[in-house]
């Protein structure tokens, strides 16, 4: 089986197999062999790394990875592509397949049984409508991944290097930045894949921290600080954070953390960065 990352090879696959897109599963194939360069770049894969893809499609980033990696594990939910990678991939005795959901995907035995629970990295051009929950899924389990380099939409790209002061700074901002370093590796537009997605596209690599830029006593209070003032972010920061039903302060204890903070006190939560956050959720803590 040839290299995929053309249109001609992909649809003599997709022919072959009578194979039907299923728009619920996000599935967009790249068929240009510049973005797979630019993202496998971007990854910075090397012979010894043991890679996890998600949603490997008929395996066209799949092929790469496995020319370039030691190891590669590829979790796909469409069963239906299942019998297309074990041909596409034949050739490959670096690659397994699992057919599953990622989201239910227990990716600590998967490190712990293929890599001795070292580091891994994560490549993949992730199915757009559940990439929120895949990236902090696998951040918040605390699973040892030493980056994640994924085509996510650009919008959500934009959003996860986002600083204080952008229209695009939110929550998901901050939680991508408190676990890692976000770094836009490439825009990529429409005709790299099959079929055309709605949205344009971007690599965006995420280098996990070995030790988090800011110190939060309570992580979880953090992140409803975090969700509370973005979620009326036109509010100021008192309002938004008193209206949250996930936290229990009054607008005058609110009041007085935000001075001692230094804050202003009609500071909204877009105006603050990550190492604010966690003083005011530190301050509230205390
Ligand atoms: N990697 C291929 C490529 O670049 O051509 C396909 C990428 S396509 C954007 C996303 C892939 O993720 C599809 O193959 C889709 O079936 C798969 N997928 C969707 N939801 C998934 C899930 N919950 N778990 C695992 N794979 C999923």
């Amino acid at each position: 089986m040839g290299n995929l990352a053309n249109p001609q090879n992909t649809i003599a696959v997709l022919k072959k197999y009578q194979f039907n897109f299923q728009k619920k599963f996000g599935q967009n194939f790249l068929i240009d062999p510049h973005v797979l360069d630019k993202i496998l770049h971007a990854a910075d894969i090397k012979k010894d790394d043991f890679v996890l893809e998600i949603g490997p499609g008929i395996g066209t980033l799949t092929q790469c990875l496995c020319e370039h990696a030691r190891q590669v594990i590829a979790v796909e939910i469409d069963k239906n592509l299942i019998p297309i990678l074990q041909d596409t991939l034949s050739e490959y005795d670096n690659v397994s397949i699992i057919q599953e959901d990622i989201l239910k995907t227990d990716i600590q035995k998967i490190a712990d049984t293929y890599n001795g629970g070292k580091p891994i990295k994560v490549v993949a051009n992730l199915p757009y409508y559940i990439t929120t929950p895949i990236i902090m899924g696998l951040f918040e389990s605390h699973v040892p991944v030493t980056s994640i380099t994924v085509m996510v939409q650009k919008e959500v790209a934009s959003r996860m290097k986002a600083g204080p002061g952008s229209k695009d700074y939110g929550a998901l901002s901050l939680a991508v930045q408190y676990y890692a370093l976000p770094y836009l590796a490439a825009n990529v537009p429409e005709n790299c894949f099959m079929p055309r997605p709605s949205v344009g596209s971007a690599v965006i690599r995420l280098t996990r921290h070995e030790n988090c830029p800011v110190e939060a006593t309570d992580e979880k209070l953090l992140f409803h600080i975090i969700r509370a003032a973005f979620n009326q972010r036109r509010k100021t920061l008192v309002n938004a954070l008193s209206n949250s039903p996930e936290l229990d302060f009054d607008k005058a204890f609110l009041s007085d953390a935000l001075k001692a903070c230094g804050f202003s006190p009609s500071v909204r939560g877009e105006a603050l960065s990550l190492e604010q956050f966690a003083l005011l959720s530190n301050t509230l803590f205390g």
